[in-house]
């Protein structure tokens, strides 16, 4: 009998320690809401762009996050909900990697192939969106991926991220001349 413990990382302690870290936290997020967080990427998503506001990360700790929505509106339009989801997957994915970003010609090389994409268009006017636009820097552009829903330059630089579309000359490839990926 092998006398070696396997030890076996629990995701959601993994989570936490990433959302603890990125968040910037004296202390580690509580559980309850790494496995909010964990269930509905939107939470996610509105804790990641609060990650330098004190006062609206407690709030979203206390505050139940249907209660936070304030724009159900837009929300329940089923193109914003689709696009909003497939965004805030996007970050669950880049946080379960641990924040990893693209190399600098591999985001120049797929930034380049959005720019000259149909599918590069300016994000709705929705409050998921206007919150979006905090975490990206004020001299990035903050178009969006009709397709996917992502930031498009932010996109480009988280390296977990594809293409969601295919090449329209080169088989098998995305529009960022990238092997097409099966998303998590
Ligand atoms: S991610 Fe792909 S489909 Fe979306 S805008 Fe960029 S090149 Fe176009």
């Amino acid at each position: 009998m092998s006398n070696i413990k396997e030890i076996s990382i629990d995701p959601l302690t993994s989570l936490q320690a990433k959302l603890s870290q990125e968040l910037k936290l004296e202390q580690q997020v509580p559980m309850y809401v790494v496995e909010k967080a964990q269930r509905d990427p939107s939470y996610l998503y509105h804790l990641l762009s609060s990650k330098n506001n004190p006062i609206w990360l407690r709030m979203l700790f206390n505050k139940p996050y249907e209660d936070f929505i304030a724009d159900k509106h837009d929300i329940k339009k089923p193109k914003v909900k689709e696009i909003a989801t497939e965004f805030s997957s996007s970050l669950l994915r880049w946080s379960m990697s641990g924040f990893k970003q693209s190399d600098h010609n591999v985001f120049l090389k797929r930034w380049n192939a959005c720019k000259d994409c149909p599918h590069l268009i300016q994000p709705p006017a929705n409050r998921l969106y206007h919150l979006g636009r905090r975490i990206i820097s004020s001299n990035s552009d903050q178009r969006i991926c009709n397709l996917c829903g992502c930031f498009a330059h932010k996109k480009c630089n988280i390296a977990t991220e594809s293409c969601p579309d295919s090449h329209p000359t080169l088989k098998g490839l995305t529009r960022w001349s990238e092997p097409k990926k099966i998303k998590i």
